[in-house]
């Protein structure tokens, strides 16, 4: 006969496994599975390989803040109820030495590998069954009620099943688009995927003149967006061979729409026309040097080397002159062409609407079918904000299949 579980869980990266081992933890007799041959890679190779894990800036009272989707309150529920510190506490549990980089980031001191082996441990002590490889055929119902799923090793049938299949990018670790695709098999609403947390490119001639600043990486003020939902952020931004990348442009990408231009000031904190007057009152030397005292010095050679009118003494440069090279030091303005797409991309935002989706549970308009971590339209910024958003959906998805 057919294999029957109180739920099956597909998809074995962050939020599959902590929810199936939340949830055999609990009791609920749990079936993990997961088509790739190699387990978690997401997490293997996140962080540079020591996972950022989570984020201790988020706060559990407005979490919204650091997360995008056509709902940004859908995330509020799941992430007050599931707070960085309890994941931080099964850390610390496991015995796993971490520590803070950057704005809230915690990293393992050793290996990404610790986080999988924590995550697999908490699986078998949920006594949690995990076929991997294992492919996933058709779903449908079963006759015994229930859903009823296809795979190599036979069909197996449960009343409730949880989508956790992630995102598309890096396709080549696994990713697919099986979660949309089951969302549409229910009927239910997907808000257009698109690449986040991904390098800007920007083709054709107009990126000519800077293309020889690859590998400068400096701190900026990056933003996007109307008036009205106007996005920043303090980071660096590294410049690359085919456009931009670096926190500040990873974390904006999220936030940009095609056509939109981004506004760049490269010298955050400084009043640069203010600055260059003072230059013209007191000093004769070339402007790039004034210039290089404000930006690192390539930036400055890359700038003032373009304009004809900004190769002579800073105390004989046109008024005009100068007040055209601070705006474009202090509000440059570029347009990407694209993105590096889902081969670069850190994150998918987009995906299962929210508005199909209960906060409380995960659980979708379909009873019994849930839908949690990144294949849900909910986006966190970079440092370990999409980790916490696949532990604390996962959580409340873990609590009420425990309730059923
Ligand atoms: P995933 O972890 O992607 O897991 C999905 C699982 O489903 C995979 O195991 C996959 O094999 C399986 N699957 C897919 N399709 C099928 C199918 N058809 N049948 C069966 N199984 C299937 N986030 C952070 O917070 N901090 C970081 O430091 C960080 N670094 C990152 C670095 C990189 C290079 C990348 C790409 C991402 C990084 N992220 C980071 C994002 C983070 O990895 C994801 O947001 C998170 O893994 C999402 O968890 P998930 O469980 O929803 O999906």
């Amino acid at each position: 006969g057919q294999k029957s579980f109180d739920a099956i869980v597909i998809g074995a990266g962050a939020a599959g496994l902590f929810c199936a081992a939340q949830a055999g933890q609990r009791g609920v007799k749990v079936l993990l599975v997961d088509h790739n041959e190699r387990i978690a890679e997401k997490i293997r190779i996140s962080g540079g390989g020591r996972a950022n894990f989570t984020n201790r800036d988020l706060d559990v009272r407005a979490p919204q803040r650091h997360f995008i989707g056509d709902n940004p309150h859908f995330c509020r529920s799941a992430l007050s109820r599931y707070a960085p510190q309890q994941f931080i506490d099964m850390v610390q549990r496991h015995g796993i030495a971490y520590h803070e980089k950057h704005k809230g980031q915690l990293f393992c001191d050793g290996s990404s590998q610790q986080i999988i082996d924590m995550l697999l441990a908490e699986c078998r002590a949920g006594g949690v069954e995990h076929w991997q490889p294992c492919s996933v055929g058709a779903i449908g119902w079963s006759d015994g009620g229930g859903y009823r799923v296809e795979t190599p090793r036979g069909a197996v049938r449960a009343p409730q099943l949880v989508i956790a299949t992630g995102g598309l990018s890096i396709p080549q670790i696994g990713a697919s688009d099986f979660g949309y695709r089951m969302a549409e098999q229910f009927g239910l609403r997907v808000v257009t995927p698109r690449p986040a947390l991904v390098p800007l490119t920007f083709g054709g001639e107009g990126w000519a003149p800077y293309a020889g600043l690859a590998g400068l990486s400096l701190p900026v003020q990056i933003e996007t967006g109307s008036k009205k939902e106007r996005m920043h952020f303090l980071e660096d931004l590294l410049f690359t061979h085919r456009g931009l990348s670096g926190p500040a442009v990873l974390q904006i990408s999220t936030y940009w729409r095609p056509g939109a231009p981004l506004t760049i000031d490269f010298a955050p904190g400084t009043d640069v026309a203010e600055a260059l007057g003072e230059a013209k009152r007191q000093s004769r030397k070339r402007i790039a040097n004034e210039l290089a005292a404000l930006v690192p010095s390539r930036l400055a050679d890359a700038w003032a080397g373009e304009d004809a009118a900004l190769q002579r003494p800073i105390n004989e440069a046109a008024d005009r002159a100068l007040a055209a090279l601070a705006e474009r030091i202090a509000r440059w303005q570029i347009t990407p062409s694209g993105t590096e797409g889902y081969k670069k991309a850190e994150v998918t935002a987009g995906g299962v609407d929210t508005r199909d989706l209960s906060s409380q549970t995960m659980e979708s308009k379909q009873p019994g079918l849930y839908f949690i971590g990144e294949v849900v339209d909910v986006t966190g910024w970079l440092g370990g904000y999409n980790f916490q958003w696949a532990w604390a959906s996962a959580h409340a998805c873990a609590e009420a299949l425990s309730l059923k």
